[in-house]
């Protein structure tokens, strides 16, 4: 769970986003951008439907995506493709910088954080001249079997 003031902070960046890009200041945005800083861990657009169902504001799946992908674009949620299954989202402001390994057989999805893909990102930039915008790394495992 997010705490207030991470939570206030990024309302502060989404409120300044969606003006400086002509988009509407619509309770029900705020309501969403709350309800997934509420919530730890991975999401796909059911389950945040679901949640939100049971909440003050009664959002359409359409207004969820039309939003999640506002949030993406001020990288305050990350998106992913773990496997096949529906995408997953998570928060990604004041959240640990992470990676993921998956478990093909059960689906479970492990978080790792290393920093050497911080130094890669920054050779990355050197090489190339450029300015890493976000990265998406996925690992795909199976647990061993003794
Ligand atoms: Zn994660």
């Amino acid at each position: 769970m997010a705490n207030a003031e991470t939570f206030s902070q990024a309302r502060d960046m989404f409120e300044i986003y969606l003006e400086q890009n002509g988009h509407r200041k619509t309770p029900e945005r705020f309501a969403i951008l709350q309800e997934i800083y509420d919530y730890s861990g991975h999401f796909d657009v059911d389950q945040l439907y679901s949640q939100m169902k049971e909440g003050e504001f009664r959002v359409s799946k359409a207004t969820l995506y039309n939003t999640l992908e506002l949030l993406l674009d001020c990288n305050l949620v990350r998106k992913h493709q773990f496997d096949n299954k529906n995408a997953q989202y998570e928060k990604s402001f004041r959240v640990a910088q992470h990676d993921h390994v998956i478990i093909a057989d059960t689906g479970e999805v492990l978080e790792f954080c290393d920093p050497r893909i911080q130094q890669i990102k920054a050779t990355l930039e050197e090489l190339f001249d450029i300015e890493v915008l976000h990265h998406s790394l996925n690992i795909y495992a199976k647990k061993r079997t003794k």
